[in-house]
């Protein structure tokens, strides 16, 4: 069962529409993500190397084409570099935003964001996402080769390093069962890669890109079960040594983060391990808990 279908059944109707709408932002993400003035950080040897302490204090953020709705009225943790965060919460709530926000696509309205203790506004744009990467649920790749792909977010690395990242996120064996290799042209024009397998593409490519901060978001919802199953263990390996956030729908994925966030109505409303969410009589999480383990 989904988070929608098992306690939010008065807006699934709402979840085709929002579905749409994640889809579109996670399109932007990506596309954002590859757009050509990103500076690598090899290239800008001065480019401060960010640790991963990711802090939101009261932040508030409505959306400009819908200022009516407070998206986010008081969101506040803190992630501290190597944990692993995961938020959960219905659809629509706004964990997508949050991402964004980490990615400065957005200005806030309230409150502040820090990374290692430096408001996120002071940072260089380009420094800033240089240290992050984001796996989505719906990977668009380039129209070019896989190598192209999972070397975009490090131009100089060495086949070596491209086939050492490749490995690491279980893509290695498809991507050699094509004749061309890691030369197979991928996207509109070339070979059509399933959703799991372009999310193994692009999480060789942050692999590669050895980001400080990475956000998962949503990043196994649509795969079936064998997909998910090398999806997960390969980002297991990339969630190693680095700040994750991890938004998530299912949430057997997510029980041994550092700290679970709830958000629910503009507001993080319940917050701690799954052993101690689990405890909380009468809460959400605990509720989505015995809902998702009961009927799955
Ligand atoms: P979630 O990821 O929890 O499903 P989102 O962060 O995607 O939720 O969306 C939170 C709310 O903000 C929803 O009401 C959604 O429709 C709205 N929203 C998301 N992206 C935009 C946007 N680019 N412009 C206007 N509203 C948006
Ligand atoms: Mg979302």
């Amino acid at each position: 069962s989904t988070f929608v279908g098992a306690s939010f059944g008065g807006i699934a109707e709402l979840y085709a529409q929002i579905q749409k709408a994640i889809g579109a932002t996670e399109r932007v993400f990506e596309l954002l993500d590859e757009t050509p003035e990103k500076i690598n950080s090899t290239q800008n040897e001065t480019a401060q190397k960010i640790k991963g302490n990711v802090t939101f204090k009261n932040v508030a953020f409505s959306y400009h084409s819908r200022k009516e709705i407070k998206v986010l009225k008081d969101v506040s943790f803190t992630a501290n570099f190597g944990q692993k965060i995961a938020i959960v919460g219905p659809s629509g709530t706004g964990k997508s935003t949050i991402a964004s926000l980490l990615l400065r696509f957005y200005n806030i309205d309230n409150g502040e964001i820090l990374i290692d203790g430096k408001n996120i506004y002071d940072y260089d744009l380009e420094n800033l996402r240089g240290n992050m990467s984001i796996v989505p649920q719906d990977v668009i790749l380039f129209g070019g080769t896989i190598k192209e792909n999972i070397a975009y977010g490090k131009p100089n690395a060495t086949d070596e390093e491209i086939i050492l990242a490749a490995r690491q996120a279980n893509a290695l064996t498809f991507i050699e069962s094509f004749p061309e290799k890691f030369e197979t042209i991928v996207g509109e024009r070339g070979i059509k890669l399933s959703g799991g397998q372009r999310q193994r593409i692009a999480i060789a490519r942050a692999l590669l890109k050895n980001p400080s901060i990475l956000i998962l978001d949503e990043a196994t919802s649509s795969l079936d079960s064998e997909s998910e199953k090398q999806v997960q263990e390969a980002l297991e390996i990339l969630m190693q040594g680095r700040t994750s956030i991890i938004i998530a729908h299912r949430l057997s994925t997510i029980r041994s983060a550092d700290q679970i966030l709830v958000l629910d109505n503009g507001k993080i409303s319940e917050q701690g391990t799954h052993q101690e969410l689990i405890a909380l009589e009468n809460g959400i999480y605990k509720n989505l808990s015995n809902l998702q383990f009961s009927n799955s």
